[in-house]
């Protein structure tokens, strides 16, 4: 038998540890944050399991579950990405039994290719998408928080070639172009392996969080209790996400930074590209008018 997983699928940046917390809600489901990362034969973070914390309070390496996971996972060459994400099945089956189903908040389309590729699990995808509008300030203003908002923080820092080329990756059109992406890319491969899909817009998740709790209690047939709350799971396991993942009461009140109202960073993207505007009032789950 295939191992459930529930697979959120999206931009960064975009509140999928926010989503997974919610959908951790309910009692057969465990959140287990970015785990793509432990598979993704690019990726050098799993060297820093030993001074990341899991959810749980422990170091990654150190905490009770994963620890047996990443003594199978060292015994499984990087390049074998299908073995190392058919060991998580495994590991979780065997931890949590069969009726459990992992949640995945790897967001990255290749972390789908590589879940779907290797045949062990039975996938249903949560599509969370931010409106683009509010996504390209939230991306303007990490930027900012790292120094590298302007031309001239970018090539004061990367010289006057690369800053340049990488001012020019961060301005909101090319931002606006990998957000386009990224979210198609995820449709595509919905759509070519036929997965269960459900758009979840982070906006209806913040302001209209009861219906939107409906429509994803309806496609994953399973009831969410409030989370936060003592009727919702405790023994999630969440490595890699957003900082949040360490305090469910946060989640008690979700807060919708609407900066972007005021802010017209998204303006040109959204002026000179129909589809831009089409695709974000589809992934909104409000059809294709844009
Ligand atoms: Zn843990």
């Amino acid at each position: 038998m295939k191992q459930k997983l529930v697979y959120i699928a999206g931009a960064g940046h975009s509140g999928s540890t926010l989503l997974e917390m919610f959908v951790s809600g309910a009692p057969a489901h465990v959140g287990l944050g970015e785990i793509f990362q432990l598979v993704d034969r690019r990726n050098s973070r799993i060297e820093r399991v030993n001074e990341e914390l899991c959810s749980c309070g422990e170091i990654i390496e150190q905490c009770p579950y994963w620890s047996p996971i990443l003594a199978t996972l060292n015994n499984i060459p990087r390049e074998d990405e299908a073995a190392r994400y058919t060991a998580l099945a495994d590991g979780f089956a065997q931890r949590f039994g069969p009726e459990a189903v992992m949640l995945d908040s790897s967001k990255t389309p290749e972390g789908l290719a590589a879940a779907i590729g290797c045949g062990a699990f039975d996938i249903r995808v949560l599509h969370l998408a931010r409106d683009v509008r509010s996504w390209l300030v939230s991306q303007r203003k990490s930027y900012a928080r790292n120094g590298v908002a302007t031309w001239r923080a970018n090539t004061a820092r990367d010289g006057i070639f690369k800053g340049t080329v990488r001012h020019i990756l961060r301005t909101p059109l090319a931002d606006a172009r990998r957000w386009q992406k990224v979210n198609r890319a995820v449709e595509e491969l919905v759509a070519t392996h036929a997965l269960p899909s459900l758009p979840v817009s982070y906006e209806r998740l913040c302001f209209d969080t009861d219906a939107m709790r409906r429509e994803i209690e309806d496609f994953l047939d399973v009831s969410i209790a409030g989370y936060g709350t003592a009727a919702a799971r405790d023994d999630n396991h969440s490595v890699f996400g957003n900082r949040m993942r360490f305090d469910p009461e946060k989640l008690q009140e979700i807060r919708y930074d609407n900066g972007w109202m005021r802010d017209n960073s998204w303006l040109l993207p959204w002026t000179v590209s129909p589809s831009l505007r089409r695709q974000n009032a589809r992934l909104q789950g409000r059809g294709t008018r844009a």
